[in-house]
């Protein structure tokens, strides 16, 4: 079986541009640059189209020959709506079209920038495109009111980094899918506080936000009694892969169908490197957020929902980076 990506929910990553700009809350530990730095990249600001166009017309032979289909997460390094990749998309969707045992998982934080770089022929969308937006707090899901005015074969949230309790305002209507999860990173865990600076909170590179799990599961109830598919990653941890990965002693990797009657191939299992029970977890995570322990002190005013939407590429990159 091909190797297949560390991120649970899809089978291969696709990124035709890396490099990228924060702007939103979720992107304040964003892990691109421990990637990027080592290739000798600079992470933020800059856009570099990849040497790895070919890939997808690999995976695209294997799934025809074994007439089953398969995830395509784009882009994991970057944000597939980035202005800068603008020259670059067109090629981008014709790679897309032209493989449609692929499944490709559009993930972004600007929907605001979709509409207007969607392909001339998109209509209703694409049959192997999966639009996406990612919010993990109340500040941001009106990111999901912009995607759901757009047509897509399958409209999906990625609420990762959870940072709070969204499962009462969410609004799934128009979705098919959802993802919850926890944040990884090394360093100081600490609770997330929506009242702080959330640009200021870019400056702190390292760090992750405690999840409670009373919200995955809370959101879990939303998204099933919606009737749709149900994703759970993990849990906060110190590292991607490392952290249980089940609600109420379950696993959750349920998926939307894959298109034109087809079965998703096999994916290699998620390795078993869970450092904790789910009970010993429980305790882990009462005890860190028992005391929240905000690693700002500046609290200079909540930035509004709208003001997340008109923010567009150009904040300045995190001090001492590259
Ligand atoms: S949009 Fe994604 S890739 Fe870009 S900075 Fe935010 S989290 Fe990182």
């Amino acid at each position: 079986m091909a190797e297949n990506s560390g991120i649970s929910w899809t089978h291969n990553t696709q990124n035709f541009w890396v490099g990228c700009d924060k702007v939103a809350p979720e992107c304040a530990h964003c892990y691109i640059d421990r990637i990027l730095v080592k290739q000798g990249r600079e992470p933020w600001g800059q856009i570099y189209r990849t040497q790895t166009w070919a890939d997808p017309w690999k995976w695209e032979a294997e799934c025809i020959r074994d007439r089953n289909a398969k995830r395509i997460f784009t882009c994991s390094l970057s944000d597939f709506f980035h202005v800068k990749a603008d020259p670059w998309r067109k090629e981008a969707w014709a790679i897309i079209k032209r493989t449609p045992h692929l499944v490709w998982l559009v993930l972004t934080k600007r929907p605001q920038l979709i509409e207007a770089r969607l392909p001339h022929d998109w209509g209703e969308g694409y049959p192997n495109v999966w639009l996406g937006v990612s919010t993990g707090c109340r500040m941001t899901l009106n990111k999901m009111d912009v995607l759901r005015r757009i047509p897509a074969a399958v409209r999906w949230v990625s609420a990762e980094p959870l940072l709070e309790d969204i499962s009462q305002d969410i609004n799934l209507d128009g979705f098919h899918w959802l993802v919850a999860g926890g944040e990884s990173g090394a360093g100081n865990e600490y609770q997330w506080d929506p009242a702080m600076d959330w640009k200021a909170e870019l400056n702190n590179e390292s760090g992750r936000r405690s999840m409670r799990y009373e919200w995955a599961a809370n959101l879990r109830d939303k998204v099933k009694a919606a009737g749709l598919a149900f994703m759970f990653k993990q849990v906060t941890a110190p590292k991607s892969g490392f952290g249980y990965n089940a609600l109420d002693g379950k696993d959750w990797h349920e998926f939307p169908p894959a298109p034109n009657g087809l079965e998703w191939a096999p994916r290699q299992p998620i390795p078993d490197k869970y450092a904790m029970s789910e009970a010993q977890w429980r305790n882990f995570a009462n005890e860190i957020t028992a005391e929240p322990m905000p690693i700002l002190n500046s609290r200079t005013g909540k930035s509004t929902a709208e003001g997340l939407l008109l923010s567009e590429d150009h904040l300045q990159a995190p001090k001492g980076k590259r």
